[in-house]
């Protein structure tokens, strides 16, 4: 089977472009798994599905057709053919996903289809459950941190018009949500290695977990 790199932490540690960079380096596929839970919150907005009911979500989440490209230098996301991109990066998506996330039929769709897609490997997946549910036999797995202002200062370059305080609160409350939830929360995985990005630039990053790789 052909390699696996699982890449795990919280946004705004780095993962997206740490692992993009990476499978181009190694000329790997890339699965971002984050956009595709913002796809289904997309989805479960679009539709009116009040999110506060788990049961609600549970019924509909078998209704969209999530699909996910793999290029590196061009990820892509479509719900039923429709290019979601752009939309599942706005603050009603990013606001909402958390709760999306932690219903268990969600997950159970999403990880299956997840697994579809790294199939035979020669894969980065980026998540927060990849080295621990979807891809626990993952050759490298790591997992990024950072320090929550550097997270908060990275998220706030990458928004338009937000403050640096503001994600650091939005951040937090997601943090929470997603450590705290019952159905595969953010954890490190065994055999994970941790890795602090606060004060490396993306380059040594990449070159970090390259060497991983070779190791
Ligand atoms: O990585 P990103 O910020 O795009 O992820 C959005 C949300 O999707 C996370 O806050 C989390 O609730 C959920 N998620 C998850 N499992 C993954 C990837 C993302 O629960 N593997």
């Amino acid at each position: 089977a052909g390699l696996v790199v699982a890449m795990d932490g919280p946004s705004g540690s780095g993962k997206s472009s740490v692992s993009r960079g990476v499978a181009r380096a190694l000329g790997l596929r890339y699965l971002d798994t984050g956009a595709m839970y913002r796809a289904m919150t997309w989805w479960m907005l679009r539709e009116g599905v009040d999110l506060t009911d788990p049961a609600a979500i549970a019924a509909r989440c078998g209704e969209p057709e999530v699909v996910s490209g793999t290029d590196p230098d061009g990820p892509t996301i479509h719900v039923d053919g429709v290019d979601v991109a752009g939309p599942i990066r706005e603050a009603d998506v990013t606001g909402a996903v958390s709760l999306v996330a932690a219903v268990p039929e969600v997950r159970a769709r999403l990880v299956a289809l997840q697994r579809e897609i790294v199939g035979d490997g020669d894969i980065v997946v980026e998540g927060r459950d990849i080295g621990t549910v979807v891809c626990p036999d993952a050759a490298v797995k790591v997992y990024l941190t950072a320090s929550p202002e550097a997270r908060a200062l990275r998220r706030s370059a990458e928004v338009a018009g937000s403050t640096v305080e503001a994600q650091r609160e939005a951040m937090a409350r997601r943090d929470t949500l997603d450590s705290t939830r019952k159905t595969d929360p953010l954890s490190m995985a065994e055999g994970a290695v941790e890795l602090d990005t606060t004060d490396l630039t993306l380059d040594e990053v990449i070159a970090e977990v390259l060497r991983l790789v070779k190791e």
